[in-house]
C-alpha cells in the first residue's frame, strides 16, 4: 500500500516563532550553575543560549551552540531532551521544563536564514588525520581537527554522508536538509571526503597509513542490524529495522508497506520503523516488546507519538515463530515474558528492530575488541599504533549527542597525541644537533 509520502518527507514538528522563542526564553530562571548545561553529554550550553537569547543576543546565543557542537541543528531535533537537559531543567518545579532542544532549533535554522558563519576556516597547516567513517562522531571530529589545523579526509563507504542521520533517522523527524547544511559548514572548514570508499574493501589501512596519514580514527558505528535465530525468519516479509528505514528514505518513501506489520523492539528504530510503516498508510502496524513500557528505551516523546497515530504497542512479549504460506510470512506467535500467554496475529511483514552490532573488523586489523565486539580503547587510543577510535564501535549503540562528545573529546585526545609527538621530535632534534648525531 503506497500512499502519498509527503506526511513521510515534511517534518511533523513546527518550529517558534521569534515571538514564541523569546517567550519561551524567558521563562529561563537563568539558573546559577544550571542543571540544563552539566547535563548536555556534548557541552552545548543551554544556560548561555538562552540567556543571551532572552536579552536579545541572537548572534551569541548562535555563537554559542555552533562553536561548542558543530551538530547543533541535528542535535535540536533528534536529542532525547527529557533524559538530559530538559530532565533536570529547574523551571519542572514551577510548571514545566524550557523546551530547549525547540529553541536551539530556533536558532540554529534563524542561522541557516541569515548565512550566518560561525565557524571560521583555521589554516591547514598540521599533520594529515584520516577518519573512518562520516557518521556524527567522525563528522565533529572532523570539524574539531580541522579547526585546530589538521588536514582532515574522512572516508565514507556509503554514497551520502551522515551516517544514520542520512541512512537511518526519517526524514519526519530529521530533513535531510538540515543533515547536508551541518555536512557543508564542515566542508567549508576544509575537511575533504571520499565517498563510496569502504576502507578493508576499496582501500586498506595500510593503504592510508602509506598516503603519509599520522593518525587513523575509526568512527565506522554499528551498521549490521540483529536478528533472532527463531523458526519462519527466513520467510519473504521479514525485515531488518535499519535496512526498511534506509530504503524508505533512499526512495522517498515510495516503498511497499504490508497491509498488517509488526515492529519488533523497543528502542528508537522500532518505533520510527511503526511509525514510518503508518505515516506511508499502513493501517495495522502494531510493536511487540519483550519487557515492560516503562523499560522501553525509546524517547518518551516518540511513544507518545505512537499513540496518537493508534499504533498499539504489546509489552512482555518475545517472538516464538513466524507461521508463512508459499514461502512468506503469514502470522506471528509470541509467546509472554512474564506469564504463559499467547499472541497470534495476522501479518504478512515482520520487521525486527531488535539492535545493531558492529561488523566484524578483526579481519581488516589485528584490533582488540570486547566481549560486545566493540573496539576497546583507552582515551579513544586503540591498542594499535596510531589508531584510534569513537562513537558507536566504541560505546555501543547510543544517541547522536553522546556521539558528538566522542567525537570532540577524541579529536581532543588526536591533538594532545600529536603535539606530544611533534614536541618529542623537536626535542629529539635538538639534541641530535648538540650532539652532532642521531637522537
Ligand atoms: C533508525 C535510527 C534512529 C535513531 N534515532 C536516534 C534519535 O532519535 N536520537 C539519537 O540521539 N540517536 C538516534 N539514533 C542513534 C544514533 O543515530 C547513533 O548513535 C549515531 O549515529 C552513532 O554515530 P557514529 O558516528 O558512531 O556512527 P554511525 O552513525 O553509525 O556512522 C558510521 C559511519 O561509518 C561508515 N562506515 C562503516 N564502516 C566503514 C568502512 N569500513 N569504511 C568506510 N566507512 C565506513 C558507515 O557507512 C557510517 O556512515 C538512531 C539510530 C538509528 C539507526
Ligand atoms: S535549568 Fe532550565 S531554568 Fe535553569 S538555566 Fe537551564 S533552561 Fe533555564
Amino acid at each position: 500500500m503506497i500512499k502519498d509520502s509527503n506526511i513521510y518527507l515534511k517534518e511533523r514538528e513546527k518550529t517558534f516563532t521569534p515571538l514564541l522563542a523569546i517567550e519561551e526564553a524567558s521563562r529561563c530562571l537563568l539558573c546559577h550553575d544550571a542543571p540544563c548545561t552539566k547535563a548536555c553529554p556534548a557541552g552545548t550550553d543551554p544556560a548561555r543560549f538562552i540567556r543571551s537569547l532572552r536579552f536579545r543576543n541572537i548572534k551569541g546565543a548562535i555563537e554559542t551552540i555552533r562553536s561548542n557542537n558543530k551538530l547543533g541543528g541535528v542535535c535540536s531535533r533528534v536529542c532525547p531532551t527529557s533524559k538530559y537537559c530538559e530532565e533536570g531543567c529547574s523551571r519542572t518545579d514551577i510548571d514545566k521544563p524550557i523546551k530547549i532542544g525547540k529553541l536551539q532549533r530556533y536558532l540554529t535554522d534563524y542561522e541557516k536564514a541569515i548565512s550566518m558563519e560561525v565557524l571560521k576556516k583555521s589554516k591547514l597547516d598540521k599533520d594529515k588525520v584520516a577518519i573512518i567513517g562520516s557518521g556524527p562522531s567522525g563528522l565533529v571530529a572532523s570539524a574539531e581537527l580541522a579547526l585546530k589545523g589538521y588536514k582532515v579526509t574522512v572516508f565514507e563507504e556509503k554514497n551520502k554522508l551522515g551516517g544514520w542521520l542520512s541512512y537511518g533517522i526519517p526524514p519526519e523527524r530529521l530533513p535531510q536538509i538540515v543533515v547536508d547544511n551541518e555536512i557543508q559548514y564542515i566542508k567549508n572548514l576544509g575537511v575533504e571526503f571520499k565517498t563510496n570508499c569502504k576502507v578493508g574493501e576499496d582501500i586498506s589501512i595500510k593503504d592510508i597509513k602509506n598516503q603519509g596519514f599520522k593518525v587513523i580514527l575509526l568512527a565506522i558505528g554499528m551498521k549490521k542490524s540483529k536478528l533472532i535465530n527463531i523458526e519462519g525468519i527466513n520467510f519473504k516479509g521479514v525485515l531488518k529495522g535499519t535496512e526498511f528505514l534506509s530504503q524508505c528514505k533512499d526512495k522517498n518513501g515510495k516503498v511497499k508497506i504490508g497491509k498488517h506489520v509488526i515492529v519488533i523492539g523497543g528502542g528508537d528504530v522500532a518505533v520510527d520503523c511503526a511509525v514510518t510503516c503508518k505515516l506511508l498508510g499502513c493501517e495495522d502496524v502494531k510493536i511487540v516488546y519483550r519487557r515492560t513500557i516503562e523499560k522501553m528505551p525509546a524517547d518518551q516523546k516518540e511513544k507518545q507519538y505512537c499513540q496518537s497515530l493508534n499504533i498499539p504497542i504489546f509489552t512482555g512479549i518475545k517472538p516464538e515463530k513466524i507461521i508463512g504460506k508459499d514461502g512468506k510470512v503469514a502470522r506471528f506467535k509470541g509467546i509472554g515474558m512474564f506469564d504463559d500467554s499467547l499472541m497470534d496475529l495476522p501479518a504478512d511483514q515482520i520487521i525486527f528492530a531488535i539492535g545493531q552490532e558492529v561488523e566484524d573488523i578483526k579481519d581488516e586489523i589485528h584490533i582488540e575488541i570486547n566481549e560486545n565486539k566493540l573496539i576497546k580503547t583507552k582515551n579513544y587510543k586503540t591498542n594499535l599504533e596510531d589508531i584510534f577510535a569513537c562513537g558507536d564501535v566504541v560505546e555501543g549503540d547510543k544517541t547522536v549527542v553522546y556521539a558528538v562528545k566522542e567525537g570532540k573529546e577524541a579529536a581532543e585526545e588526536i591533538h594532545k597525541y600529536l603535539s606530544l609527538e611533534k614536541e618529542s621530535e623537536i626535542a629529539c632534534g635538538e639534541v641530535a644537533s648538540v650532539k652532532g648525531g642521531e637522537c
